[in-house]
């Protein structure tokens, strides 16, 4: 599976970082998803750092700015893809609450900022729950 970025999804992605430094920033990846799993990856959506507390460590995207977002581009044929956010001053690794709130078929990009700028950019996914004989949804281990 693949995922295709474009220069300007990148630039602006990491704009929003530097720009939200030392807080967390947040938005959605709008794109498309071919049959064969492919993502790619035509714009991002910001949305504003919602948490209610220490955002340096923490975001959250209001659940209404998701809906309206989606209402939105349906008639364009794209679809939400992902969500990004940044990691100020840490790795861009997931930590132990993004990847309780990862839902599968979703793209995950986190940014490293340090000092206010952009050093490290990754993408996760989290794998769909496999199927076992008698059709009972599992997760893996
Ligand atoms: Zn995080």
């Amino acid at each position: 599976m693949g995922t295709k970025f474009n220069k300007i999804v990148s630039t602006q992605m990491e704009s929003a970082a530097k720009k939200a430094y030392p807080s967390e920033c947040c938005g959605i990846l709008v794109g498309k998803k071919s049959e064969k799993g492919e993502i790619e990856i035509t714009e991002i959506r910001e949305a504003s750092n919602q948490f209610h507390g220490q955002k340096s460590v923490h975001f959250q995207i209001n659940p209404l700015f998701v809906y309206h977002l989606e209402q939105e581009i349906e008639a364009s044929g794209l679809e939400i893809v992902g969500v990004y956010h940044s990691h100020p001053d840490c790795p861009a690794i997931l930590s132990k609450e993004d990847e309780k709130y990862m839902v599968p078929g979703l793209l995950y990009v986190i940014m490293s900022v340090k000092n206010g700028e952009v050093v490290d950019v990754k993408s996760y996914n989290k794998t769909m729950p496999l199927r076992n004989k008698s059709g009972v949804t599992k997760s893996p281990a």
